[in-house]
């Protein structure tokens, strides 16, 4: 019986080119609604509830979801309740969901929960088993997640959020999707770091499994196959169009109705939305324009 080093060099040491070298296959893209149910918590009272909140604003606290800071919009938190046995009911666009996301009012308290009750999950963060041994990267107690969406099954805790980190990562998004003029700057941001400890590492990895991975199934059609990714929250779909767009070379675009200024990808167009597309035509026709103002309820 050989040993386990010359068993491992003879997996690794590769001198030709091999099968797991290179594979094409195409790429598809569903997101699935996971129904949630989101409700306003001020952070205030939400101490001794279901959801303990722990002072992360010096913490990491944006890998898990939310960072609490100052200001009218940090004074509530946005909680979801997925309920048990839960699967997804609705496939959406992932492009035309990430453009609502970017031009969503988040003062309009309405407008925000709208949102959220329709896309589902913000986030996912998965059972962490090694993070109390990691003083610098604390848990908070999240409502759990137990859901299907055909190939996959998520589990985790449901991550929330205030409407001022809904704004910090609207901002984060608009950068993000800017750079794609400087593809080679988002390249970066996506490659392993030399060395560091463990937990430089782990941070490193929590990163990653928050802004670079998420599930491929394989789907066999005849002959045929055809890769399927399944994005399941407002994260992952933000992940996931984002690297579809450096897959496919993709410049940004900004939306021409002059206050909404959205940025967005794919087919040259005017504008971000039919929504914006609709409006000027409304506002062309009758000449004036005030057509949004509405009154919106702040928070
Ligand atoms: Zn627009």
């Amino acid at each position: 019986m050989r040993d386990i080093e010359q068993l491992s060099k003879s997996i690794t040491d590769r001198t030709e080119t091999t099968a797991a070298d290179f594979v094409q296959i195409g790429l598809q893209v569903r997101y699935r609604r996971i129904p949630t149910r989101w409700e306003i918590v001020p952070t205030s009272t939400s101490k001794g509830g279901k959801l303990r909140v722990l002072p992360l604003h010096k913490q990491p606290g944006a890998l898990l979801g939310f960072v609490l800071d100052k200001g009218p919009l940090n004074e509530v938190l946005l909680v979801p309740t997925v309920e048990p046995g839960t699967a997804a009911d609705k496939t959406l666009d992932p492009y035309r969901l990430r453009t609502e996301f970017l031009r969503l009012h988040v003062n309009d308290r309405d407008a925000t929960l709208a949102f959220l009750n329709a896309v589902g999950l913000w986030g996912i963060r998965p059972n962490y088993s090694t993070s109390q041994k990691l003083p610098s990267f604390p848990v908070p107690e999240l409502n759990p997640v137990d859901a299907v969406a055909d190939f996959r099954h998520i589990t985790g805790g449901a991550v929330p959020i205030s409407p001022g980190q809904l704004e910090r990562t609207q901002k984060e998004w608009r950068a993000r999707i800017e750079l794609l003029k400087r593809p080679q700057e988002l390249h970066k941001q996506f490659s392993v770091p030399p060395g560091g400890s463990y937990e430089d590492q782990f941070g490193f990895a929590l990163n990653s499994e928050w802004y670079n991975t998420v599930p491929l199934h394989m789907e066999w059609h005849g002959k045929t196959v055809q890769g399927v990714i399944q994005p399941v929250s407002v994260i992952e779909m933000l992940n996931v169009t984002l690297h579809l767009d450096l897959l496919r070379k993709m410049e940004p675009q900004v939306c021409q109705r002059h206050d909404c200024r959205t940025r967005f990808t794919g087919r040259r167009r005017k504008y971000c939305s039919d929504y914006c597309a609709q409006l000027e035509s409304v506002r062309a026709h009758r000449g004036r324009k005030n057509a949004t103002n509405k009154d919106r309820k702040a928070w």
